[in-house]
């Protein structure tokens, strides 16, 4: 059989100093695992606007049709701020999100515990802490019509659309309940049945799929807004979080920042399954380009190299070796390794990229 095949677009700022590490992880799962992808690597964002005048190439959106997951770094930076909409390195990002049809996003909140005082909340309240949020991606209020600003009564207003289609909730619920099988089993769905329409419908929906074919997996229902008071309130109730696509942008946001540093968040965006069964995937850190320390070698590579775990298990069913990947990286926090962003205010001589990667390589040996 084919070795499984990896597009990798590092992009901008941080992106390639992060992704290098990825490399060496890949590698090494190649050398030590015998799992070897097939890689290739293009540009995307404001590198491949110096290239080619656009944020992605045609020819690179045909690329990452083809392969069996996307690995993206970040783009973006000042140098591109004052382009025009169409070509921000964003609409780099957009673009493959909208034409692979990404429309689950995997969001885990995971508390390292080696980093719980990292975390605003009180240890005890994020210890152990492990959820996954589910955000519908590719419809909702930022992409529904009519959208705009419009002159009414010679007054300017300003219009966007909540929307969905019962197919747009019912293959998110289908995803979350999925995940949630090979988790702790439980779903809790959040909307704003009590103001909105397309609420009520999203719970209805939600509803028929669990009863349909999700019986045995713990469903429950919480207004949005409640939701967000509850994942500071008592964050480790929840397990799998289903939403819709403007309350998962804030609710991913709130539980990602519940464990402490950027640094260290990993993403997913998967879409429906391809001939070959795996699902159309882009993994990439939550954080963007970070300018401010771009090419100083000081950036934190885990969210990174925690996506490409995220790619292990998801789209290609290696869970065991997934596992032994973000054990490695357990273990070089709880024997102190730090990148800059994870110093406390004990001090210490941080890490670099690179010196990150080594230890987490060393862990990795360890492992065998
Ligand atoms: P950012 O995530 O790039 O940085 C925010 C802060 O976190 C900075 O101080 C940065 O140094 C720090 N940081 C981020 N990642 C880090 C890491 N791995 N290690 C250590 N420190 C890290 O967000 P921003 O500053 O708002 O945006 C910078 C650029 O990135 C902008 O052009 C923005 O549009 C873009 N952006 C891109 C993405 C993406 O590619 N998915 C996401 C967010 C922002």
């Amino acid at each position: 059989m084919a070795n499984p095949s990896l597009l990798i677009l590092a992009g901008d700022g941080i992106g390639p100093e992060v992704m290098d590490e990825v490399k060496r992880i890949i590698g090494w799962f190649g050398d030590k695992r015998d799992l070897t992808f097939d890689v290739s690597e293009d540009l995307v964002g404001g590198a491949a606007y110096d290239a080619h005048g656009v944020p992605l190439h045609d020819d690179t959106m045909a690329k990452a049709q083809e392969v069996d997951a996307v690995l993206l770094g970040a783009v973006g930076g000042p140098k591109y701020d004052n382009l025009d909409f169409s070509v921000k390195p964003e609409r780099g990002l957009l673009r493959l999100r909208k034409e692979m049809d990404l429309f689950a996003n995997l969001r885990p909140a995971q508390c390292f515990d080696a980093l719980a005082d990292f975390s605003s909340l009180k240890k005890e309240l994020i210890a152990g802490l492990d959820i996954m949020i589910v955000r519908e991606l590719t419809s909702g209020v930022y992409f529904g019509e009519p959208r705009g600003i419009h002159i009414e009564d010679n007054m300017r207003v300003g219009i966007n659309t909540q929307r969905y289609t019962e197919a747009e909730i019912e293959r998110a619920a289908r995803a979350a309940f999925e995940l949630a099988k090979k988790r702790g089993n439980k779903v809790c769905s959040m909307e704003k049945a009590n103001v909105m329409e397309s609420g009520i419908l999203w719970r209805d929906v939600v509803n028929e799929v669990h009863q349909a074919d999700y019986a045995d997996v713990e469903l429950s229902h919480m207004y949005a807004d409640n939701g967000a008071m509850q994942l500071v309130r008592a964050p480790k109730q929840f397990d799998v979080i289903l939403t819709d696509n403007l309350f998962g942008d804030i609710l991913s946001d709130c539980a990602a920042m519940l464990t402490g540093s950027l640094g260290m968040l990993p993403s997913a965006s998967l879409g429906l399954p391809m001939a070959n069964g795996r699902p159309k995937a882009m993994y990439e850190p939550v954080h963007g380009s970070a300018p401010d320390i771009a090419g100083q070698g000081k950036a934190n590579p885990i969210a990174c190299i925690l996506s490409f775990a995220m790619a292990l298990r998801y789209s290609f069913d290696e869970g065991a070796e997934a596992d032994r990947l973000e054990a490695a990286i357990e273990k070089v926090l709880a024997d102190g390794a730090r990148t800059g962003d994870l110093m406390g205010p004990e001090g210490g001589t941080p890490l670099g990229t690179t010196e990150m990667g080594d230890v987490i390589l060393a862990a990795l040996d360890a492992s065998l």
